[in-house]
């Protein structure tokens, strides 16, 4: 069941189209990561499903109801924390706690509780006098203590330090485990994400470029390092899959991205009679980020999958 679906989903600011006929699907369960370079739509799309935005055109469903049409009783399901979130900055920790509850009928007490000292926060201290992370971190616990189906996290790492972002991470996993959340998440912080995501979605020019479980991603895209005769010609045009293509006298480097164990090899034997030593080494998803990024500002390639 999909907790997330929008359908030729666009948003314009005037001339300038942010999101532009995503066709996304965030599936229940799931701890989707929204990737992508600056200014790709990522913020706008979260703020159109947020009902924070209204689409210009296409739609969005979140928890079955049209994302202009949210309200109160989807809110009380839904946590969003964003980086540039308000918060009531003259009460404490507690007060601010106390303050939210009313909103939610699912508010958890004693989980409220559980959750301040995971995250070592003390109630009795003001919100203004936290520092950033500690702040993000009030934000979560305030977010996360009404047992939201469908958690909404937009560059929820930025400016925390490793120790916090780890608790952070480690806080939500331990949570999504427990609760079976659905979470989006839209982050910079492509090794965080790496840890907590287990689907990947990358977004460029307002379009979702590739969406996929970050297992399948990570098995498709391999570095490959191949040995070949000094005077062999590549192919011209090389195969479309291949991205960052390095080429040094015998040393031939370049990312695949569509391989399979036993194919690829073959292909490339095919390819280029003579080759040797192949070698496929695994990528992190921020090396695979980087090239798909890397390959966006190639003339022709503008994210069109
Ligand atoms: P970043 O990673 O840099 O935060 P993003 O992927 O979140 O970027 P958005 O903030 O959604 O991207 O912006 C997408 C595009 O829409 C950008 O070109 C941005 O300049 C433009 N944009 C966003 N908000 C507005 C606005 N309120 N008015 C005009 N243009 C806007």
């Amino acid at each position: 069941m999909s907790v997330i679906e929008t359908r030729k989903l666009t948003r314009r600011f005037g001339p300038k189209e942010a999101v532009a006929g995503l066709d996304l699907t965030v599936e229940s369960g799931s701890i989707f990561a929204l990737l992508g370079p600056n200014g790709a739509g990522k913020t706008t799309t979260l703020k159109t499903l947020m009902n924070i935005l209204d689409p210009t055109s296409g739609e969005a469903r979140v928890l079955g109801v049209d994302s202009p049409r949210l309200g109160p009783r989807e809110f009380a399901q839904i946590g969003y924390v964003s980086e540039n979130q308000e918060i009531p900055h003259w009460m404490k920790v507690g007060e601010f706690l106390d303050y939210c509850k009313p909103f939610y009928p699912t508010w958890d007490g004693a989980f409220a509780s559980r959750l301040l000292k995971q995250f070592a926060l003390d109630p009795s201290q003001k919100l203004k006098s936290l520092s950033r992370g500690t702040k993000m971190k009030a934000a979560l616990v305030s977010s996360l203590a009404y047992r939201p189906k469908l958690l909404v996290l937009d560059e929820p790492f930025s400016g925390l330090d490793p120790l916090i972002r780890e608790e952070f991470i480690q806080g939500i996993l331990e949570l999504t485990d427990q609760e079976q959340w659905t979470v989006l998440i839209s982050s910079h912080d492509v090794d965080e994400v790496e840890k907590l995501a287990d689907w990947v979605g990358v977004l460029n020019e307002g379009r979702l470029f590739l969406s996929e479980p970050l297992d399948r991603l990570q098995g498709r895209f391999k570095k490959m390092a191949v040995r070949l005769p000094e005077s062999m010609a590549l192919p011209d045009p090389l195969p479309p899959s291949w991205l960052g293509t390095v080429r040094e006298g015998a040393a031939l480097q370049f990312v695949e991205s569509a391989f399979e164990e036993e194919a690829t090899e073959k292909g490339l034997r095919k390819l280029l009679p003579g080759c040797q030593s192949v070698s496929a080494t695994p990528l992190s998803l921020r090396e695979i980020f980087v090239i798909l990024a890397r390959d966006f500002r190639l003339p022709g390639k503008g994210g069109k999958s």
